[in-house]
């Protein structure tokens, strides 16, 4: 109830809205792209419409994507839980798009397990959202290796530190000062969503994100996750 609470708390008006809407849209979409496929197999010389709406379809599906987490009516459940496995799971889950973007994952993890007091769902939702940019900005980049490297490390006693780091367009100092804000893209086809979630969850977590870039060099994004809990959270 309390963690309930505190996430209403935190996650604003547009936040709530977004992951809702995101929710109610996933079902219909499912049933589309299912009855699309079936008329794909029956009619034949409409391929090239089919693919054209399956392709829009999987379209909306990725933007619902940046929510679903978000978006379950589930209770929050904050616990002791290793960052490299969430980070595997990611991974792993963003392979498709890495594999059709001929983008190459890389990742140094300082030891196979780092704990951290987290929303394992939460985090693996900013995950999701920033190694998706980081995808995106690579594609963007022509002249870029096609690289997303992950670390994920201890530096000291207090945070469990990832590092998400792409060689991809880079963001201006000017950008710089907007990325998180509700709605702010420049992406034709952007949400301007996803890094507003994912600055709300790393706050709810008491962690922090740091962002450095250079045009046409890349980007990096380091989060700092809390190894322990807050002491007001104690139960
Ligand atoms: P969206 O991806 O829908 O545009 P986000 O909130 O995820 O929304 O990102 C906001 C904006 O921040 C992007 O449109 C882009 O301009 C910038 N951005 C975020 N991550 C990166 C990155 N890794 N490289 C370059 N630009 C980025
Ligand atoms: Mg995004």
């Amino acid at each position: 109830m309390e963690e309930q609470l505190r996430k209403s708390d935190t996650l604003n008006v547009v936040g709530e809205l977004a992951a809702g809407i995101a929710h109610e849209i996933r079902n219909p979409l499912t049933s589309l792209k299912g009855f699309i496929q079936l008329l794909k197999g029956n009619i034949d010389g409409y391929d090239t419409y089919f693919n054209i709406i399956m392709s829009e379809l999987e379209r909306i599906e990725s933007i619902v994507h940046e929510f679903l987490v978000l978006a379950k009516p589930q209770v929050v459940n904050y616990k002791v839980f290793n960052v490299i496995k969430i980070m595997q799971e990611t991974l792993e889950l963003l392979s498709p798009q890495a594999l059709m973007d001929n983008v190459e994952f890389r990742t140094f993890y300082e030891k196979d397990e780092l704990n951290t007091y987290c929303e394992p769902n939460h985090i693996k939702q900013v995950f999701i959202n920033i190694i998706k940019n980081a995808i995106e900005a690579t594609v963007e980049n022509n002249t870029a290796e096609k690289i997303v490297s992950v670390s994920i490390s201890r530096p000291n006693n207090r945070w469990v530190k990832i590092v998400i780091e792409d060689r991809g367009k880079g963001i201006s100092e000017e950008k710089l000062k907007c990325i998180g804000e509700p709605f702010y893209t420049t992406k034709e086809k952007g949400t301007g969503l996803g890094l507003m979630i994912s600055y709300k969850i790393i706050k709810e977590h008491d962690g922090k994100i740091e962002v450095a870039s250079e045009m046409n060099k890349g980007t990096t994004f380091s989060i700092f996750l809390p190894l322990k809990k807050k002491k007001k959270n104690a139960d």
